[in-house]
């Protein structure tokens, strides 16, 4: 049932970002970035986000769209990296603790300390309406 309070939590951050850039047309469409390991169920978010949308003028027939991004994990004991199927943090031949993966492309973001994979949960992008 986290889906709710993460819908919550984006409409609260498309709404702080539309207020900063002062925009006051419609969203057409929203697309949530959501690391594998979050959990998120996209339907569940997308349903929660439609109800909540409906008492918004400004994200009325917005729509929402989940890309998932991969956890990508690695092995400290048999020393392999592969993505995580399943949100259960052992490794799926060795059965030992897992640490996660980085990104090379993105650390030049997150100020030099490799980014974790998995856990993310940002909005990659907000299509606004053109005025009619
Ligand atoms: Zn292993």
């Amino acid at each position: 049932m986290h889906e709710l309070s993460i819908a919550q939590g984006l409409i609260r951050i498309i709404e702080d970002e539309l207020a900063k850039r002062n925009v006051k047309n419609q969203v057409e469409r929203v697309v949530v970035k959501a690391g594998k390991l979050n959990a998120i169920i996209p339907d569940s978010l997308s349903f929660h986000f439609d109800v909540l949308k409906k008492s918004r003028p400004q994200l009325e027939s917005t729509v929402l769209e989940v890309q998932e991004i991969p956890a990508i994990v690695h092995c400290p004991k048999c020393h392999r990296t592969f993505e995580l199927e399943h949100a259960i943090f052992a490794c799926e031949v060795c059965g030992g603790p897992l640490e996660l993966g980085s990104h090379g492309s993105n650390d030049a973001q997150s100020g030099g300390s490799p980014r974790a994979t998995g856990r993310e949960l940002f909005i990659e992008k907000l299509v606004i309406k053109d005025p009619e």
